[in-house]
C-alpha cells in the first residue's frame, strides 16, 4: 500500500465523471474539488526518518529466526509499518509526523519462526507490534511516543497460503496474513468461500481481522469474523524468567462449553496477547446465485421500519443495507454521467416518484442481496418485495446493486483525494437495539451538526444502516469537514469525540467493527464498565507482563 494514502500507487479517485460531485461538495462541506490540489504529502526524500535503534544481539537473534533476507532496517519498509490508515495517521504521515516508527521490519514464514521472534522480542525486552495489512483506522499499530525500547514490527505478509480444508465440515485453516483476495482466489479455485468482504478487503489479512473484530459487507448471511473463526493458533509471549512462551493452539469446534471463551478473548485482542498465525474458519461453497437488488423508500425512517421487518421475517439476507437521505444524496451526485437509455430510465423514475407525491430530497436508497440456490434467492427477494411494498417502498431493480458491487472497494481513495483538496472525511460506526436505533440517529446527527457549528467549520454528515442482527443494527457514519491550516486534527477531534460520546449516551458501542487501539480507548470503560475495562486489562497484564506487545492498545 501507498505510504501517504489508501491502496496500490497509481490509483486515485475521479471526480471529471462524475458531473454532480463537484456542485454537492462545494454546497455541503464548503470546498472546490475542480481546483488543483492544493496539499500535497511530502515527498519521502524530504521526510525526516530517525536511524533504527537496533541492538546488535536482537538483531542476529531476529536474523537467526527468520533469515538474513527476512529482517530489515529500509526506511520506507519502516514508514509502511508505521501507521494504519485513520485519519489521523494519514495527516501525520503526509507531514512528515512520524512519531515512534518501528526500527525494524521482521517477515516470519511460519507459526515456529514467528513463536522465536516472539521469545526474542520480549527475551531483549523489546517491544514487538503485530502488522497484517496495515488498514485499521482505531490507532492499533503505532508505538507509544517516546517509546524507549527497540520496537520490532511483525509483519505476517509471507503466511498467505490456504492450508487445508476440512470439505466435509465445511472449515479452512489459513495463514494469518493472507489478504482477501489472496484467501478468496485459493478458496475460490475449489468452490468456496470465506464470506467476509471488508471494504478494506483488498489490502486486509485474516489475522488483523481476528485482532480487531472485523465485518465485512455480507455478515447477514456469514456472520461476523468472531462467528467465522472457529479455531487458531498464536504465538505468546514468554512467562517471567522463561525462555520460551506458549504457542495457543484452539481446535476448530462448532461450539463448547469449556469456561469462558479463550477464542473470544483472543478475537480483538489487537496484538497483546501475541500473534496469530493460522485461523481455521467457516467457508461456504460459493453460490449457484447472488443478486443484489436497489430498493428506495420514500424517506429513512420508513425503510429503517422496512429492514427491520425483514429482518424479523422469514426472509434470509445476504446483506440489507439502507442510507439516509443524506448518504442517498451523496450516493446520486457520485453517479457517473448517464447516457442513452439509463439517462431516461433515471428520469422516468424520478418522474415517477414525483407523481407518486415523493420528495426527492427525503429519498432514502437501499440494497439488499441475496446468495444460494436460485430457487432459494426467487423465494427470499418474493419475500423482501412485499414487505418494502408493505412500508411504501419500491425495487429498483439490478443496476444499483450492480454499481455498488463495482464501486465498493473504489470509495476508500476518496478520503485522499478529499485530504489533497481541503476537506477531512472520516467514519465511525456503532450497534445499537432496534429499539434505540433511531433516536440515536437523530442524536449523532444533531450532535455532529452541533459539532460542526461549535468549530465554525461547514460539514456534512450521512449514514447508512450496515449490519443486522437479531437485536439491533450497525449504523455507519461519515462526516467531512473542510478545514484550512494547521489545526486540522484539533477540529477533528473535536467532531469525532462529539459522535462517540453520544454513541455511548444514545446507547450504542464504541466501535461496531473497527476495535479500539487508542484511538476509541477513551470509552471503553463506558462501554464495558469499569470492571470489565479492568478485567481486560488484568488479561493483558497477565498475559504480558512487560507489556512487551503492542502496549497501550485497547486499554
Ligand atoms: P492491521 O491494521 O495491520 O492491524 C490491526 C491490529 O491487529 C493491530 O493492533 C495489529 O497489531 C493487530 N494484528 C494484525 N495482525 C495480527 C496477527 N496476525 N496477530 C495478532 N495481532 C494482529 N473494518 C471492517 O471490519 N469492516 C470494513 O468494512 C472496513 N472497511 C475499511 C475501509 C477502509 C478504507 C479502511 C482504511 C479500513 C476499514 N476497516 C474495516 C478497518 C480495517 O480494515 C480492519 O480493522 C481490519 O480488520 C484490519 O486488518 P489489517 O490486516 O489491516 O490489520
Amino acid at each position: 500500500m501507498k505510504w501517504w494514502g489508501w491502496g496500490v500507487e497509481g490509483v486515485s479517485f475521479h471526480h471529471e465523471d462524475k458531473p454532480r460531485l463537484a456542485p454537492f461538495v462545494r454546497d455541503k462541506v464548503g470546498i472546490d474539488i475542480t481546483t488543483p490540489a492544493a496539499s500535497a504529502p511530502l515527498r519521502f526524500e524530504d521526510l525526516d526518518i530517525p536511524e533504527p535503534q537496533l541492538p546488535d544481539a536482537l538483531g542476529d537473534r531476529l536474523t537467526r529466526a527468520v533469515g538474513a533476507g527476512n529482517v530489515t532496517t529500509d526506511p520506507m519498509e519502516r514508514l509502511v509499518h508505521t501507521y494504519g490508515k485513520s485519519v489521523r495517521d494519514l495527516v501525520r504521515i503526509r507531514r512528515g509526523q512520524l512519531g515512534r516508527m518501528p526500527d525494524v521490519v521482521v517477515y516470519p514464514s511460519s507459526t515456529e519462526e514467528t513463536a522465536a521472534v516472539v521469545d526474542a522480542v520480549v527475551q531483549a525486552d523489546a517491544v514487538l507490534i503485530p502488522f497484517g495489512g496495515g488498514s485499521n483506522i482505531a490507532g492499533s499499530l503505532e508505538a507509544p511516543a517516546g517509546e524507549t525500547r527497540t520496537v520490532v514490527s511483525v509483519d505476517l505478509g509471507r503466511m498467505r497460503k490456504v492450508l487445508q480444508i476440512d470439505e466435509e465440515s465445511g472449515l479452512a485453516l489459513i495463514e494469518a496474513g493472507a489478504q482477501g483476495p489472496d484467501l478468496e482466489e485459493q478458496l475460490n479455485k475449489r468452490g468456496w468461500t470465506i464470506g467476509h468482504f471488508p471494504d478494506s478487503f483488498s489490502h486486509s489479512t485474516l489475522g488483523g481481522w481476528i485482532a480487531t473484530r472485523s465485518s465485512g459487507m455480507q455478515s447477514d448471511r456469514y456472520g461476523d469474523i468472531a462467528d467465522i473463526t472457529r479455531g487458531l493458533t498464536m504465538a505468546m509471549p514468554p512467562a517471567p524468567g522463561q525462555e520460551k512462551g506458549e504457542v495457543l493452539t484452539l481446535r476448530p469446534l462448532p461450539s463448547t462449553s469449556t469456561g469462558p471463551s479463550v477464542r473470544e478473548m483472543v478475537l480483538g485482542s489487537e496484538g497483546r496477547l501475541g500473534v496469530i498465525t493460522e485461523a481455521w474458519v467457516n467457508v461456504k461453497r460459493v453460490a449457484e446465485e447472488r443478486v443484489v437488488l436497489g430498493y428506495f423508500f420514500p424517506d429513512f425512517a420508513t425503510g429503517l421500519a422496512a429492514l427491520h421487518e425483514i429482518n424479523t421475517s422469514d426472509a434470509s439476507t445476504l446483506v440489507a443495507r439502507i442510507s439516509d437521505e443524506r448518504e442517498t444524496q451523496f450516493s446520486l451526485a457520485t453517479s457517473k454521467r448517464s447516457k442513452g437509455l439509463s439517462k431516461y430510465v433515471t428520469k422516468a423514475l424520478m418522474a415517477y416518484l414525483v407523481r407518486k407525491g415523493w420528495d426527492l430530497d427525503k429519498l432514502s436508497m437501499s440494497f439488499i442481496g441475496y446468495e444460494g440456490s436460485k430457487s432459494h434467492v426467487a423465494l427470499q427477494q418474493r419475500l423482501v418485495r412485499e414487505i418494502v411494498g408493505k412500508h411504501g417502498g419500491i425495487v429498483v431493480g439490478k443496476g444499483p446493486g450492480v454499481l455498488y458491487d463495482q464501486k465498493k472497494f473504489d470509495t476508500p481513495y476518496i478520503r485522499d483525494f478529499l485530504l489533497d483538496r481541503g476537506a477531512t472525511a472520516d467514519v465511525s460506526e456503532t450497534a445499537a437495539p432496534w429499539s434505540r436505533l433511531k433516536p440515536l440517529y437523530d442524536n449523532v446527527i444533531a450532535t455532529a451538526e452541533k459539532a460542526f457549528a461549535d468549530i465554525g467549520c461547514q460539514g456534512y454528515i450521512m449514514c447508512h444502516l450496515s449490519h443486522n442482527y437479531h437485536s439491533g443494527a450497525c449504523l455507519y457514519f461519515t462526516f467531512a469537514i473542510a478545514y484550512e491550516g494547521e489545526d486540522v486534527l484539533a477540529r477533528y477531534d473535536v467532531v469525532k469525540r462529539a459522535i462517540q460520546g453520544e454513541f455511548i449516551r444514545s446507547g450504542g458501542t464504541l466501535s461496531h467493527h473497527h476495535g479500539v487501539g487508542v484511538e476509541h480507548s477513551p470509552w471503553l470503560e463506558d462501554d464495558v464498565s469499569p470492571a470489565g475495562a479492568k478485567m481486560i486489562g488484568r488479561l493483558f497484564d497477565g498475559t504480558d507482563p512487560g507489556r512487551n506487545l503492542n502496549p497501550g492498545k485497547v486499554v
